[in-house]
């Protein structure tokens, strides 16, 4: 088949070298130039892209991601690895409040990849440029589907700022920005099923570079990420001695509104004494870069049994997103990548099939996590708009027998071994939601380290006055880049 592919971000080049070593013709369409730059460092430098913010962001590939890029695309895996993408045990992931540190059968599928996404964005682009299926069109823009009569209808290919392509297949991964809804309005399709539910925080991060490797306050992978009472904030390791601070408070807190400079940002951080340490030993190497309107999102291309348009399929951020602290963007597109090529090889002939087997995955693969993140999430914001802006406390909901939730999990994590392991397999997407929160093991175990209460935080936090104080810095101006 003949595949015109929307946007050549992550998700966009990932779906198609996979496309193309299953025999397709693919042809990227991505509005912004498509040449990697000279160097990993180069394009860290040059990665901020108004169209897709969240690139400069702290990323880290947990487990269903590095597992389906090694054993799909395991050229591309040692491309990245080769490129300075650091493969971390999950050992390195323990808290030190873990007394069991013994390794289980199966950690190795736990493991993950610390890196920038600048440099798997980096590797990526060079990787699909070389491939022989694959042609890329860089710095064009796609302005709307061209449709086959028909109900619903076929979808042949697209119009772009440079003229018509034809397809047998379109595949939207436009991101999270997509302009798909009009596109199938404007064919006289109906729009896809969207839902959203609210994240409500706003992102604030910094890259820094390691000062020294020795007398470090951990180990160069860690991540970190905590929920505080009036924010969250984390630390991520990354590729090439570099590592992440990110804050994220509620978007609706005004008291951050000058979290961007960043002299508020160090000084927000350095009331977190765990990430006081690490700021001691690195070195700031980009701007802060700030990024809001963050949601969970989930698009249906099957409205009421039936297809909005056959030929076409969405992966990505176009699909769905998700609280970006929980870091599963990309497992799940490599996901949708995955079925996508999957379902095209079991009904070649038949786009009716294709769209509902999709839509199949989607329900399996996907919507699970939208689920299950727009609920904690939710649970997540009644908290901290409770201790932040004075709302009411949310209702308490009563516990459900034999069932435990995702903050019970990662807070029994922090002493034992197995929610240890429950919450990297949820982080990592590798089962479901509700498998998990269900299995009696867990609930068992979760449930009596909570019984016996005392269990430590992954950071300490500052005091509501500390806080204040940090947010009242007055920004100099000066830039302290190197
Ligand atoms: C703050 C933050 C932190 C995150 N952290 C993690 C993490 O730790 N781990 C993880 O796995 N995921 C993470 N994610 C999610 C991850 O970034 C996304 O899932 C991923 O970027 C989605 O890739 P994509 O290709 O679908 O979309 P995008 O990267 O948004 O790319 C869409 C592309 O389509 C192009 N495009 C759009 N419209 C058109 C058009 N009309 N014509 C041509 N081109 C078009 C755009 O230019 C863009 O290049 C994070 C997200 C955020 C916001």
């Amino acid at each position: 088949m003949r595949i015109v592919v929307i946007g050549g971000s992550a998700a966009g080049l990932i779906t198609s070298l996979m496309l193309a070593r299953a025999g397709h013709d693919v042809v990227v369409v991505e509005q912004d130039s498509l040449v990697p730059a000279a160097d990993v460092e180069t394009a860290a430098t040059v990665a901020l892209r108004a169209t897709a913010p969240q690139v400069v962001q702290p990323h880290i590939l947990l487990a269903l991601c590095r597992n389906l890029l090694r054993h799909r695309l395991p050229d591309l895996y040692m491309a990245l690895r080769d490129a300075g993408v650091v493969e971390a045990a999950l050992a390195t992931q323990m808290p030190p409040s873990l007394a069991d540190r013994s390794a289980w059968p199966g950690d190795e599928q736990l493991m993950v990849l610390m890196t920038r996404r600048s440099t798997v964005d980096w590797v990526l682009r060079r990787w699909a440029a070389a491939e022989p299926g694959v042609t890329l069109h860089g710095g064009v823009r796609v302005t709307g589907l061209i449709a086959a009569p028909g109900r619903p209808p076929h979808i042949v290919g697209v119009g772009t700022d440079h003229g018509e392509l034809t397809a047998d297949g379109v595949v939207d991964a436009g991101g999270r920005r997509t302009r798909l809804d009009r596109w199938l309005v404007a064919i006289g399709a109906g729009q896809s099923e969207f839902r959203w539910a609210e994240c409500g925080l706003a992102y604030y991060s910094r890259q820094y570079r390691l000062r020294t490797v020795t007398g470090l306050p951990g180990l160069p992978t860690t991540r970190i990420v905590s929920a505080f009472k009036e924010f969250v904030a984390g630390i991520w390791g990354a590729d090439h001695n570099t590592m992440l601070l990110a804050l994220a408070p509620l978007a609706a807190d005004r008291r951050f509104r000058g979290a961007h400079h960043p002299e508020v940002f160090t000084a927000v951080l350095r009331t977190v004494p765990t990430l006081a340490a690490w700021l001691d030993v690195l070195e700031p190497i980009s701007d802060v870069a700030a990024m809001g309107g963050l949601h969970n999102t989930l698009r249906r291309l099957v409205v009421a049994g039936q297809p909005v348009a056959t030929g076409l399929h969405a992966v990505g951020d176009a699909v769905c997103t998700t609280n970006p602290t929980f870091g599963r963007g990309l497992s799940l597109a490599l996901r949708a990548a995955v079925d996508l090529v999957d379902v095209l090889d079991r009904y070649p002939d038949d786009p009716r099939a294709q769209t509902l087997a999709m839509d199949d995955a989607v329900t399996a693969h996907i919507a699970p996590w939208y689920g299950d993140q727009a609920a904690a999430d939710a649970a997540l914001l009644a908290t901290l708009w409770q201790s932040v802006l004075g709302a009411a406390p949310p209702p308490a909901t009563p516990p459900i027998r034999d069932r435990v939730t995702f903050a019970q999990i990662r807070a029994a994590a922090l002493v034992d071994p197995l929610a240890f392991r429950a919450v990297w397999t949820l982080m990592g997407a590798l089962r479901g939601p509700a498998e998990i929160y269900q299995n009696p093991q867990l609930v068992a175990r979760v449930q009596e380290v909570l019984r016996r209460g005392d269990i430590p935080r992954p950071m300490v936090e500052p005091s509501p006055e500390q806080l204040l104080t940090a947010l009242s810095t007055v920004p100099t101006g000066a830039p302290d880049v190197v």
